[in-house]
């Protein structure tokens, strides 16, 4: 094995836009280029002016969170024109049973025709054809690195993804979690909070839970009006093992959309009192969501779980925003008291 220094010898430079899989697989990236040895530069939290810029450049129909990227790449090479990569990984599918949104599949080839991007640092993830360690050893091989050195980074990012994981799964937040990773902290839970009166189930892409300005800081509304927030990431593994059958011809083939239904199967079953409320966060013009989003909401109806839907885009506005949470709040937490007022009732008569 080739000493360490030897690694450090060449001082690369790779920008990460905090878009899309960042919110996901950022700890994962980040453990993997650091054990190669090259500098990370990670594009600042979304605002106005790179939603903006990403609005500008992506046409009309496509959907929020793939304009974000736009505007972050444009943001990186704009801040920093000596970058030698930027990264871009192109996710095809993860498990051999599904595959992700194909704007994952492309999205390479359409940040490179970008101006002034710098050389695309690519990172295949497609089981179906060739395991994950293969992409790590074409990644090395780009970074000049050996295979040895590729094949032990790659094992170090993946031990450190699984303590990730096994930290959200604890309960921490994954914004909580990614702050940590940002600045090389150790996995620490925050302090606990002032628990609320409700509990509700907070669905959609991480992209759309996590990134807080397109969604207007969605969870921390709903903290305020005394709601405990879940979400896919903290629930148990178990819950994501078998597929979900929607019925004898209808498969569904995304990857982040079944592990949506997976969620939902489990609160609509085993873990119908453990929720109060589910909110489903899609992006305007994303087909996969909105595929499922009719299936949730008829199952939600079935097992009388109040539901919400909230479509984002660019234009999506704080006052409606709010004026929504609250109405579903009031709702959700009238219909808990009157659960209890029933079942206390049947209890008494019992007796
Ligand atoms: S899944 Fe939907 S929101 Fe995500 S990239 Fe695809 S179209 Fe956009």
């Amino acid at each position: 094995m080739e000493p360490r220094e030897e690694l450090s010898s060449k001082n690369i430079k790779v920008g990460i836009p905090r878009a899309l899989h960042f919110y996901r697989y950022y700890p994962f990236w980040k453990k993997l280029l650091d054990e190669l040895r090259v500098q990370i530069v990670l594009s600042p939290p979304t605002n106005k002016k790179i939603v903006e810029e990403g609005v500008t450049h992506g046409f009309g129909e496509l959907c929020i969170p793939v304009k974000i990227y736009y505007g972050q790449v444009l943001k990186l090479i704009r801040e920093h024109p000596d970058l030698d990569y930027v990264f871009v990984p192109r996710y095809v599918a993860e498990v051999k049973e599904s595959y992700f949104c194909p704007k994952f599949l492309s999205l390479p080839d359409i940040i490179k025709i970008l101006p002034a991007v710098p050389k695309i640092l690519n990172f295949e993830v497609n089981v179906k054809e060739f395991p994950i360690a293969t992409s790590a050893i074409e990644l090395g091989k780009e970074l000049g690195r050996t295979q040895n050195q590729s094949l032990n980074a790659y094992r170090e990012a993946q031990k450190y993804f699984d303590a990730y994981h096994k930290f959200l799964r604890d309960g921490a937040p994954v914004n909580h979690a990614l702050r940590l990773v940002e600045n090389n902290r150790p996995f620490t839970l925050p302090k606990r909070k002032k628990k609320g009166d409700l509990k509700f189930l907070l669905l959609g892409h991480a992209y759309n839970i996590f990134d807080t300005f397109i969604n207007l800081d969605f969870q921390k509304k709903l903290v305020d009006q005394g709601v405990e927030v879940l979400t896919i990431e903290n629930l148990p593994e178990s819950i994501f093992k078998a597929p979900v059958i929607i019925s004898k011809r209808l498969r569904n083939y995304w990857k982040h959309e079944e592990e949506i239904m997976a969620a939902i199967r489990y609160f609509l079953t085993k873990g119908r009192k453990e929720i109060d409320g589910v909110i489903f966060l899609i992006s305007f013009a994303c087909g996969p969501d909105s595929l499922i989003s009719e299936l949730i909401m008829r199952d939600m109806k079935v097992v009388g779980l109040p539901f919400l839907e909230i479509t984002m885009d660019e234009h999506s506005g704080e006052a409606g925003m709010i004026t929504r949470i609250e109405a579903f709040v009031e709702m959700a937490r009238r219909k808990k008291k009157k659960l209890a007022i029933d079942s206390k009732n049947k209890e008494t008569i019992k007796a």
